[in-house]
């Protein structure tokens, strides 16, 4: 990849649209529009203002392809930090496809997947986490994902470390000053200090480290396994849940289907319905709680929403059931369905029954439903919503890399208190510390490799 080619890509959405966009960057931006480009009133490009829009026609060779708006960015004030142009078009297929071709033809690449950011902040224009958050941000499907993103593009979890890291830098060098004096006993770096901010940088990154279960959950959908014997309903719910017909209710036991998987938004947070088609074919959780599938489902999930008929299970099955689930830690929502077919009284006694067993104590909520009238339903989602604290302020990390990253920093920062307690040489110490400071450094992307940078960047869509 030449990062001093002029790049081109569409960066809107490929498909007929009302308007798309082609954006380039680099050097002959402007140039290489130029050639194609006529405005209305015979402005040239080239003379223009940075941030300034000209309307004219768009020419392939001598054949006219579309009236157009050209925007211009220029170098150093642009999304890339290069000088940009943005291309609006009208969104025809045929239209898109020309206009990228010429400009190939006068000389700009194909961008590469993510290149305009990987050029932004290769420009310093944002770091490395707000980069991925670009990436993140296109992707967020939810109010909460949304938030996250967002949170890091403003460079939120990068300003936290940052500050620490700058901190320690200065203790770095203070205590490699100190090997320049190996030979006379002295301590530039106050070691109560040092243990100080060391201890600081532990709680920021334990704070960050247990914000990832939150974080990635919200950024993938909070995993939600529903359970239960066949026919107790769980197809049926899950089609009341979201309202429509996608799954396949049908009153043959064990009936086999394609795997669903639903995503259902409540409050502001995304969540996945696991692949119940699976938990259909071992789903009697009493019999064949010990069948590796269901297990890995439920321990996959956060929340269970375990379904019961009461017709057809008794109250001490129900328990035991929940009981089996207790060890995957996730919210268990009981939930009693058919509630049209029963009694009041007989429900009731059930309910009285499962009290008896203790089963309040073994779940979240028990809710009483009929997901074939869409009873109560509504009441359920109430239950999902305060599950996940994600409004806090408090930066959550929703990325692997960086989860990765923070662990080895903890790993060394660990080193660095221990060196202290221990007290370590300076050059011991000195080594941990550089450590620490590479491992939050390739958050932030002050270190980075190309296997990094490509891992990143190849994941984006090509145009941003
Ligand atoms: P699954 O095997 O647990 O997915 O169960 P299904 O959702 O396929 O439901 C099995 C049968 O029970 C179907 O005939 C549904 O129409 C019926 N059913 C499910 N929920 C209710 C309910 O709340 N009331 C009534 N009367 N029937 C229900």
């Amino acid at each position: 990849m030449n990062l001093n080619d002029t790049i081109v890509a569409l960066s809107t959405a490929p498909g007929a649209a009302a308007i798309a966009s082609v954006r380039l960057s680099g050097e002959n931006a402007i140039g290489i529009t130029e050639q194609a480009f006529r405005s209305r009133f015979g402005k040239l490009l080239s003379e223009q203002k940075t941030h300034s829009i000209l309307l004219g026609d768009f020419y392939q060779k001598n054949t006219l392809l579309d009236e157009v708006l050209v925007s211009v960015f220029k170098n150093p004030n642009s999304y890339t930090g290069e000088d940009v142009v943005e291309i609006s078009c009208h969104g025809s297929v045929f239209i898109q496809q020309k206009i990228v071709q010429t400009l190939q033809d006068l000389g700009a690449r194909l961008a590469e997947p993510g290149e305009f950011t990987l050029r932004a902040f290769l420009n310093k224009k944002m770091d490395l986490a707000q980069a991925e958050a670009v990436s993140d941000l296109i992707a967020s499907e939810s109010e909460a994902a949304h938030h996250i993103a967002v949170q890091h593009l403003r460079g939120g979890i990068s300003s936290s470390l940052g500050e620490l890291r700058d901190q320690l830098l200065k203790f770095a060098s203070l205590i490699e000053l100190e090997l320049d004096f190996s030979e006379e006993d002295v301590a530039f770096a106050d070691r109560v200090q040092l243990n100080e901010l060391v201890q600081k940088i532990k709680n920021t990154l334990k704070n960050l480290l247990d914000s990832f279960a939150t974080g990635n959950a919200i950024k993938n959908g909070i995993p939600v396994a529903l359970v239960g014997k066949p026919n107790a309903g769980k197809s049926s719910l899950l089609n009341a849940l979201l309202d429509e017909d996608k799954a396949i209710v049908s009153e043959i036991e064990g009936t086999t289907r394609d795997s669903i998987e639903d995503t259902l938004t409540i409050g502001g947070i995304q969540y996945r319905f696991i692949d119940t088609a699976g938990l259909r074919q071992t789903d009697d959780v009493v019999e064949a709680i010990g069948v590796q599938r269901t297990k890995e489902k439920m321990e996959n999930a956060s929340i269970i929403l375990y379904v019961v008929d009461p017709q057809h299970q008794t109250p001490t099955a129900t328990a035991e059931a929940l009981k089996s689930m207790q060890p995957n830690n996730a919210t268990l929502l009981l939930v009693l369905n058919k509630k049209d077919l029963i009694k009041e009284s007989a429900l009731h006694s059930y309910l009285k029954e499962l009290d008896v067993l203790g089963v309040d104590a073994l779940v979240f909520a028990i809710e009483t439903i009929s997901a074939h009238n869409k009873e109560d339903v509504e009441r359920l989602k109430t239950h999902f919503s305060g599950q996940v604290q994600w409004n806090t302020g408090n930066a959550l990390i929703s990325n692997q890399r960086h989860w990765g990253a923070l662990q080895a920093a903890m790993q060394s920062i660990n080193e660095v208190a221990q060196g202290i307690q221990e007290n370590r040489s300076s050059d011991l110490l000195a080594i941990d510390i550089r450590q620490t400071l590479h491992e939050l450094g390739t958050i932030t992307g002050e270190v980075t490799t190309d296997d990094i940078l490509g891992n990143i960047f190849a994941n984006f869509c090509i145009g941003k």
